[in-house]
């Protein structure tokens, strides 16, 4: 039930965010995707590495050539990637993917004419990221933000105060009009969460 995203423009080079790729259909339609769209695949990009975030990571490397970056307070989070699939019981052979490069606050990921920032928002992970298009008013959320809800702060790395303060100094002071992509479930606006949000 996690969201994988594939942002591209019209030159194809395309990042994919999140690639939480876990079932062989799910690897097929995501290659498919790419193959059918003729993308060249620049970035792999977590987010963050909450296992079901990183469960395509390997499919990914090893199909598109391309090593993922995420933030290095993350990173510790691969090696318990096998461990905690077996504790969730995911009856899968899941291999873990080392990162090629880490992303922080101010960074800028590049496709063609397309710009994505990075934003550092701590708190539901420490080293949790966000992906902003200012041109076109897009937000890769991730687990920070979800329609009328916020990520779940009581995993390692989590802090309930710091999570608020973050996605109100630097989300909620984005243009209303932005549309957000969660990590789960539907994509809301920053406008909306603003007004229902229940959490902010
Ligand atoms: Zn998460
Ligand atoms: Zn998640």
């Amino acid at each position: 039930m996690e969201n994988t995203y594939v942002v591209w423009d019209e030159s194809n080079e395309a990042a994919i965010i999140d690639c939480g790729c876990l079932y062989e259909n799910e690897e097929t339609q995501l290659k498919q995707f790419i193959d059918d769209n003729k993308l060249i695949v620049k970035y792999l990009i977590n987010t963050h590495l909450h296992l079901d975030h990183q469960f395509g990571n390997y499919f990914a490397a090893q199909t598109f050539g391309v090593l993922p970056k995420a933030h290095k307070d993350d990173e510790k989070l691969i090696a318990n990637l096998k461990s905690q699939a077996m504790m969730f019981g995911i009856p899968s052979e899941v291999e873990a993917q080392n990162l090629g490069g880490y992303l922080d606050e101010k960074d800028e990921i590049r496709l063609g004419n397309t710009i994505l920032k990075v934003i550092h928002i701590p708190g539901h992970s420490a080293g949790h990221l966000c992906f902003y298009n200012e041109k076109e008013k897009v937000l890769f959320s991730g687990d920070v933000l979800f329609a009328d809800s916020i990520g779940r702060t009581d995993l390692p790395g989590g802090n309930f105060e710091q999570l608020i303060t973050n996605i109100k100094q630097k989300l909620l002071t984005l243009p209303d009009e932005t549309v957000v992509f969660c990590g789960h479930g539907e994509s809301t606006t920053i406008g909306k969460e603003k007004q229902h949000n229940p959490f902010l």
